[in-house]
């Protein structure tokens, strides 16, 4: 089929859940994708923040293969290789001890936050508050969709989830003020993405886990976005010195296949057992068996050690673009998760449809806020390759602003 066809059977059966761009892609290795009509694109949204190895790593994708021939699928009713040697993968390298897993950001968050609940319960104490961010995203799912702390998202869909309550990001001084005896936890992106690629200060992340620690309660992170190798490190949380209680998991950890992860430590786990919590597909061989490959690959053929040198390098690019447009208002990030600030009579929509237009994918959020999310191999020359096609272009969009 060509885009044309897969387009009008999109828009005839497909739910209307996404704005979509007018092409269907096909075909995909690296940093580089196609498109149905054969048009090459370098893609900097990698399945926004999925494909953190490129699209069908050879080590995935034989992973893939293998598992299948073998078996894809069986119950949580009986034990899983694979999914026995993610967790021990996850919990050699984290600071967990063990893996609760389902099959996507949201779901895994769902799991943290009805782990911490049932923690509290079990001890006997009354804590079922939950503290999350301004500006955050946790996903769709109605326990996720009360932890997200944007309007915009909720609208719709009252009455929420109860007891949850919003402060401002990087805002220390007002964490400190919503918890009380009944705070079961706070949750938090250790950068946030969907909100914008908002960077905390250095010390927050620990001033929290020490907010949480003296009102008794949990500090769940959720590394759907910026785990797994996205800002350079395995886990974001490493980058700040602090470790959380909980920690979730999903996009970038099985190479493309869907997947979701729910860690924790042995002293809270426990509050899991048998009947508490499940998922039909959760955990399975196929999904798992990528994981292992993905997470194997990243952690020993020199993807963090690229992430930080080509994530430096596009930094540093994008400050040099700072310095020249003054309507590029800031550049944060870190890693491979970089988000460059637009004035507000720039729209960035319209520049990532200019750029897709020139065979590149970027991403906008809130539509001021350009972020890049390429694959952790990307290299310095298709750093390059990237800013030769958007520089132009924000210079014309910036020429039209007259800013
Ligand atoms: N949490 C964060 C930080 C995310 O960025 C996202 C998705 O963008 C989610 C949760 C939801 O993940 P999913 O779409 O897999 O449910």
């Amino acid at each position: 089929m060509l885009n044309a066809e897969i387009i009008g059977l999109t828009s005839k059966h497909v739910a209307n859940t996404y704005g979509r761009f007018p092409i269907s892609i096909v075909r995909g290795k690296g940093t580089r994708v196609w498109d149905a009509d054969g048009r090459e694109y370098l893609d900097f949204v990698s399945g926004l923040a999925v494909c953190n190895l490129g699209h069908c790593h050879p080590n995935v994708v034989k992973a893939i293969q293998q598992q299948a021939e073998k078996l894809i699928h069986v119950s949580n009713l009986y034990h899983i290789e694979t999914q026995s040697e993610l967790a021990k993968l996850l919990t050699d390298n984290s600071f967990a001890d063990r893996v609760f897993f389902c099959n996507s950001g949201a779901e895994a968050n769902e799991a943290a936050l009805k782990l911490a609940r049932k923690y509290f319960s079990n001890k006997g104490e009354s804590r079922y508050q939950i503290i999350t961010m301004e500006q955050s995203f946790h996903g769709r799912t109605f326990a996720a969709l009360a932890a997200t702390g944007q309007k915009k998202y909720q609208a719709g869909f009252e009455p929420l989830l109860e007891k949850f309550v919003y402060v401002p990001f990087n805002d220390i001084e007002s964490a400190k003020r919503a918890v009380n005896s009944t705070t079961a936890a706070v949750m938090v992106e250790p950068i946030q993405g969907e909100g914008g690629v908002n960077v905390p200060s250095e010390s927050y992340l620990r001033e929290l886990k020490e907010v949480c620690k003296k009102a008794g309660a949990l500090l769940i992170f959720d590394e759907v976005q910026v785990g797994v190798g996205r800002t350079g490190t395995l886990f974001a949380y490493e980058n700040y010195g602090v470790a959380p209680d909980i920690m979730t998991l999903a996009k970038g950890l099985a190479g493309g296949v869907a997947i979701g992860a729910m860690l924790s430590t042995e002293e809270i786990m426990s509050a899991f057992v048998p009947g508490t919590h499940a998922s039909t597909f959760g955990g399975n061989p196929l999904a798992t068996a990528a994981g292992i490959a993905a997470l194997k690959t990243i952690i020993n053929e020199g993807i963090l050690d690229n992430c930080r040198k080509s994530g430096a390098y596009l930094t540093e690019r994008l400050n040099g673009l700072k310095a020249k447009y003054a309507f590029i208002k800031e550049v944060r990030g870190k890693g491979l998760i970089i988000g460059m600030e637009l004035a507000e009579d720039i729209k960035g929509g319209d520049i990532v449809k200019e750029c897709l237009a020139k065979g590149l994918l970027i991403n906008c959020v809130g539509d001021k806020v350009l972020r890049f999310i390429p694959a952790l191999v990307v290299t310095e020359k298709e750093v390059d390759e990237m800013l030769g096609i958007l520089e132009p272009l924000l210079a014309q969009a910036g020429a039209q602003a007259k800013v």
